[in-house]
């Protein structure tokens, strides 16, 4: 017997986002058989790439038109009860996903720790089946592309696990819980394993041989009331099931309760995936493998872009097959290809070919699936791939020394924050709340016409830049005239707050069609950070000084933090991701001291990756806020103190890392609290943030103009619990996405809040 391959998650907008495009087109109010005969033909397209790579198990349904988590909703009649009059289904389904006129749209949040989202299932009473999709897609390829396939569903663990439970509290209101901190979790995972069970007979009756069940929730860290719920779900789903075959198929990290878990699970194979890190193969090493099962083993990355190690992937796959035998060992991706681009092919003639060299999209990664198989199988040569010689080309020996140099634990800003602020504070001749904005204005139609045409060489860098400074004056005579007291510049260079960055420094390349789906049609083309990292030139200078030079008020200088520039990128894994991001923090601390050398008093860092990139395991949490802490740190290392270092972040769910954004020791943090205030409130009353803070008094995302009133509540509600001589004003986040015809009253009213409070404590604070 042989080892044989198989995979899944391929990318499902097209290889140049022909989904999307027929998606948006359909909205714009195309026909849906049109919308439909495109979507086919994507799907049918990724058939043919894991028939073409010549992959031995090929999935179906792990397709969608917008959300796999969305499908399940509406498969199995999950509909929150404000879209329940819509009665053609593909209204229905887009309606969830984006909201109507009436109805807001379904929660959308981040999918594990990656960059994808997904619709939040709103779960109220028990699941039924409406339509058996997985079986439809399977019958579908069959009948198209004439194979059998091997359904790929979410499993009912995970699905159940990431939705969010509506309940009555005690008053008869509705209330929302997390479904898996509920403590009816078990019982709602065991009542749709029972639907799926039925899910999995009709599949089995139609004469299908293997299902996937993904279940990258059992990579959670999982209590041992989780991995029984877990196990006990699985009873279920597979009850008098006969000739079909489950795979539950586990991704991003390893398994929770290895022993117990896979030897317990009563499936036919088993998925692990050992890209993640070492935690798998070391399981495996010392509990072995149930012999009654088969593994999948993920051997090449669905998630980074790097060219798998050819060598050291046979070497894992011999050692794995001397453990569980070569007839029952199965290699696979490690997790879904979909975090990856279509295909490397647009990128030659474009990216450095030696970049090329290191890099494998979906496409490629296919291809060394088969590669490793005929090594194995057939004794193919290894290929003399040479990785580590090219990624010595990209060295640069002068940041690695610098680097070697600092002492890390030592990065820490004298004097104290009280002493630096009380300086600052005199200094700058601020009031009591001051009001600032978070960096962004209206990128209007103009703007982004000025940027896209100074691209394409349509109009010359001198034009450019006298649109770019003709803007900056405007808006800071708006902020003026409007009354706020540290002003921004808007931005308005900048397409993407980690693209512009990365275009700056050396180390980072930028693909031409490397697009990977952030959710629904949105997609995005992360950087790639494919070398040592440094600034060569200043990046924001000079546009800060221009803004600078045209008031009297005090002008912040806006930077994207050395975190968040990592984690929106495809960063590189050959070095710890400690060191990457250390090494972003260098070439931006290069940047925050010419800011200040030029004359620049307050300069933000924005941070809004810094609660995401936390591990998913428990256990490596407290290593990621040692360094992605002292990254920050580094960031704005050696600055005066009279120079006031802002920083600021988007999410409300603080309690768990506000000691950590305490010791990062920024001077100011600014935080969005739009949707929920009350989290973030808490976490102060529980907590005692002692550093300069604003907190969101209104919600930038949507078009409507906050009152006076309403501001002022949330104000008074946080200075109760924080003081307030350290108490700033702001909106939640940046204004990019807005207009000025909602921007400029919204920030007059939020002056005017700053003006009320003022009068209101001015007397009693000195
Ligand atoms: N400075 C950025 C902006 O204003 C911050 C974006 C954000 O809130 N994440 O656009
Ligand atoms: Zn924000």
């Amino acid at each position: 017997m042989k080892i044989s391959t198989s995979a899944f998650g391929f990318p499902k907008i097209g290889p140049n986002r022909e989904l999307k495009k027929a998606i948006e087109n359909f909205w714009k109010g195309n026909d849906k058989e049109e919308l439909f005969s495109e979507a086919e033909a994507v799907d049918l397209q990724r058939i043919e790439e894991y028939k073409n790579a010549g992959i031995d198990s090929i999935p179906s349904n792990d397709f969608s038109l917008y959300d796999a988590m969305l499908d399940l909703s509406t498969m199995f009649n999950i509909i929150p009860d404000r879209f329940a009059g819509i009665t053609d289904p593909l209204e229905q389904y887009f309606a969830m996903a984006r909201g109507t006129k009436d109805a807001p749209a379904c929660e959308m949040t981040k999918w594990f720790d990656t960059n994808y989202h997904y619709i939040v299932p709103e779960l109220k009473g028990d699941l039924h089946i409406i339509k058996n999709r997985p079986l439809y897609s399977y019958n579908f390829v069959e009948k198209k592309a004439g194979i059998q396939t091997r359904p790929v569903i979410i499993g009912p663990f995970t699905f159940i696990a990431l939705s969010k439970l509506i309940q009555k509290d005690d008053q008869g209101n509705p209330q929302t819980i997390k479904a898996i901190e509920s403590p009816l979790f078990p019982k709602m995972a065991a009542q749709a394993a029972s639907v799926y069970n039925q899910i999995l007979k009709e599949l089995e009756n139609r004469g299908v041989e293997w299902v996937q069940l993904d279940e990258p929730a059992a990579a959670l860290d999982l209590t041992n009331e989780q991995e029984t719920a877990l196990l006990d779900a699985y009873i279920i789903a597979t009850e008098r099931l006969s000739s079909l075959k489950i795979q539950v198929q586990t991704y991003y990290e390893a398994v929770s309760g290895y022993k117990r878990v896979v030897e317990r699970l009563p499936v036919a194979a088993i998925g692990l995936d050992f890209t993640c890190n070492d935690d798998n193969l070391n399981n495996i090493r010392k509990h072995g493998f149930p012999s009654n099962k088969i593994l999948v083993a993920g051997v090449v990355s669905g998630r980074a872009p790097w060219k798998t190690d050819i060598r050291q992937a046979v070497n894992l796959v011999k050692e794995l097959a001397s453990i569980v035998g070569e007839e029952r060992l199965v290699i696979s991706n490690a997790a879904p290809l979909s975090h990856l681009p279509y295909s490397l092919d647009p990128e030659h003639g474009h990216l450095n070919p030696n970049v090329i060299k290191l890099l494998s999209f979906a496409k490629e990664r296919l291809a060394e699936l088969t590669q490793i198989k005929n090594i194995i199988n057939n004794n193919a040569p290894i290929p003399d791939q040479n990785l580590q010689a090219i990624r010595d080309l990209f060295k640069n020996d002068e940041v690695r020394q610098k680097l070697a140099m600092l002492d890390l634990d030592d990065a820490q800003r004298e004097p104290s924050f009280k002493e630096r602020y009380e300086t600052q504070m005199k200094l700058y001749g601020l009031p009591l709340f001051p009001t600032t904005t978070i960096g962004s204005f209206p990128q209007t139609k103009e703007v982004r016409k000025a940027r896209a045409d100074f691209r394409a060489g349509r109009i010359t860098a001198d034009e450019y830049n006298s649109f770019i400074q003709d803007s900056i004056k405007e808006v800071v005579k708006l902020q003026e005239d409007i009354g706020i007291d540290v002003l921004v510049h808007g931005e308005f260079e900048r397409t993407d707050m980690v693209e512009f960055f990365g275009e700056k420094m050396e180390g980072f390349a930028f693909t031409k069609n490397g697009w990977v789906q952030s959710y629904g049609t949105r997609c995005v083309r992360p950087p790639i950070i494919y070398g040592d990292v440094s600034r060569p030139e200043k990046m924001t200078v000079d546009e800060v000084v221009y803004a600078q030079s045209l008031t009297n008020r005090i002008m912040k200088g806006m930077l994207t933090g050395p975190i968040t520039i990592t984690n929106w990128s495809f960063y590189r894994r050959d070095i710890p991701k400690s060191e990457v991001v250390y090494q972003i923090a260098l070439a931006l601390n290069d940047e925050v001291l010419d800011l200040e050398e030029a004359g620049i008093k307050i300069i933000q860092i924005d941070e809004p990756a810094f609660r995401e990139a936390v591990p998913l395991k428990k256990a490596k949490q407290a290593d990621y806020f040692k360094w992605a802490v002292t990254a920050f740190k580094l960031s704005n290392i050696g600055v005066q103190p009279e120079t006031q270092i802002h920083t600021h972040m988007c999410y409300s769910e603080f309690n768990e890392i506000i000691e950590h954004i305490l010791a990062m020791d920024s001077d100011v943090i600014s935080m969005e609290a739009s949707r929920s205030k009350g989290d973030l409130i808490e976490a102060f009353e529980k907590f005692n943030y002692d550093h300069g803070i604003g907190v969101g008094v209104y919600d930038i995302h949507s078009p409507r103009i906050p009152t006076v009133d309403e501001m002022e509540e949330i104000a008074e509600r946080t200075i109760r619990v924080i003081d307030k001589s350290l108490f700033w004003i702001n909106p939640d986040c940046g204004l990019k996405t807005r207009g000025y015809e909602e921007t400029l009253p919204a920030l007059k009213n939020m002056v005017e809040v700053a003006r009320r409070l003022r009068k209101k404590y001015a007397l009693v604070s000195k």
